[in-house]
């Protein structure tokens, strides 16, 4: 079950709920971004 929620302020990706899991972020503002935008764009590295 996929729950529409919004869309990443980035991107514009459309964000949902699917069974529980966001597959993005509330911001503190409310807005949404999702994992991609999210992460560092960085190459891989280790942390
Ligand atoms: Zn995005």
């Amino acid at each position: 079950m996929q729950e529409w929620i919004g869309s990443c302020r980035s991107c514009g990706k459309t964000i949902y709920c699917e069974n529980g899991f966001l597959n993005g972020t509330v911001q503190e503002d409310q807005t949404l971004e999702c994992f991609e935008c999210q992460e560092p764009a960085d190459e891989e590295g280790e942390s």
